[in-house]
């Protein structure tokens, strides 16, 4: 599956190989196309407009809505709603903000991630913070962790949930360890009532998200559209609406972001048609390609699950090994690693990654692949790493 001829910038930097898809996507032919029609036939602004340029920006703007919704799977669209966000971040922050702290009372417990994502901890953080300064008392409980496997511990996380517990924010894949988190376990242990956030980020477009399937009972899906090849700036949050209230952001009248909409509309056209359970395939067998031959070499140590899987074990354990594969050199730091990478050709991405609690001396080198990267940019990448072993 090489794709690498439809992504423009990379057909114009063949000497480059881009191996940092977990911080942003590269954009296909056809979503570039999709920006210069509409920039180039129908720019106006959304929902105010009684002219064909601003029927067609609504119209597209609500389509995109609902092209979301199919995306995810959803099996009730005339109960959810989708609203587009700048990404992840902001996405995570309205759950939090606008639909959760309303709802929590003095004495609440909710249950969230102590070592994913940065932007998976603040708002919760926030939430607590919002509603100590009016007098309530809610307590942050950590997802209990498996340290070795990079994986939530789910045996654990049964003594975690409490009578109080009345929320549980996760991670659907890992960011640094690459693996998905086994959230199709949450809802068997915190029972049917309690809502469940997932943090999307590494999923949606890496993998089927299919809020249909009873393992992902989950309540709102948070995605980072860039990173599922649309324009940096677009992200969604898709709440299903049956455990409390509607979501309503406040303050939600300004103009959408319309071209990263229509950019989103047009990359998950071309997700769908490359087949997102393909691209998921594609990007664990690199993975495995990568891990199975940098396990061999003792100056690196890898991270997460994609360490503790063996290697005829890729598909196994429910899917777990997505494709981000993360490690350390035992002696280089990692962002001379990373210069050295570069001066190669490689783009990763070489520093803490944004993960809660981490800090500066944490650095690693993260390698996340794509429908556009190839076993032959795996061989020739390795054959770096060996040479520095
Ligand atoms: N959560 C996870 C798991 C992520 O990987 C990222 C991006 N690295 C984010 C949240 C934040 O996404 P954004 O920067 O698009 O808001």
């Amino acid at each position: 599956m090489e794709r690498r001829a439809q992504f423009p910038i990379l057909a114009a930097h063949p000497e480059l190989v881009y191996f940092d898809s977990a911080a942003t996507a590269q954009k296909p032919q056809a979503v570039l196309d999709a920006v210069q029609t509409y920039l180039t036939t129908a720019n106006a602004n959304a929902g105010r407009g009684t002219y064909p340029w601003a029927n067609r920006t609504t119209e597209l703007v609500e389509r995109t809505r609902r092209r979301v919704k199919e995306f995810l799977g959803d099996p009730r669209p005339e109960r959810s709603t989708v609203h587009f966000t700048s990404g992840t971040t902001e996405g995570l922050r309205i759950v939090a903000r606008d639909w959760l702290v309303p709802l929590l009372t003095d004495g609440d417990e909710i249950l969230v991630p102590f070592a994913d994502h940065r932007a998976n901890l603040e708002p919760w953080q926030e939430a607590r913070r919002l509603l100590a300064e009016r007098g309530v008392a809610v307590t942050l409980r950590a997802l209990p962790y498996q340290a070795a496997s990079g994986d939530y511990d789910h045996r654990a996380l049964a003594e975690a949930v409490g009578p109080r517990t009345r929320f549980v924010a996760a991670t659907h894949v890992h960011h640094v360890y690459g693996g998905d988190m086994n959230v199709h376990r949450l809802r068997a242990a915190v029972g049917p009532g309690v809502p469940i956030c997932l943090d999307a980020a590494q999923s949606v477009g890496h993998l089927p998200v299919d809020v249909g399937h009873p393992d992902l009972d989950v309540d709102f899906v948070v995605f980072s559209g860039h990173k599922a090849m649309a324009l940096p700036g677009t992200g969604a949050v898709w709440a299903r609406n049956t455990r409390g209230p509607e979501l309503r952001p406040a303050g939600w009248a300004g103009t959408p972001n319309t071209v990263g909409i229509v950019s989103l509309l047009a990359a998950l056209d071309w997700l769908e048609s490359a087949g997102v359970d393909r691209i998921a395939r594609h990007a664990v067998r690199l993975a495995t390609r990568l891990t199975d031959r940098l396990r061999r070499l003792d100056a690196y140590e890898i991270e997460g699950c994609q360490a503790s899987l063996a290697a005829d074990s890729a598909l196994g354990e429910g899917q777990r090994r997505q494709g981000i594969v993360t490690f350390r050199h035992r002696e280089i730091p990692s962002d001379d690693l990373g210069f050295i990478l570069f001066s190669h050709g490689f783009m990763v991405r070489a520093d803490s990654l944004c993960q809660a609690g981490a800090d500066e001396k944490d650095g690693v080198v993260r390698v996340s692949l794509h429908v556009y990267n190839t076993e032959e940019e795996i061989d020739r990448l390795l054959a770096v790493l060996e040479s520095l072993a």
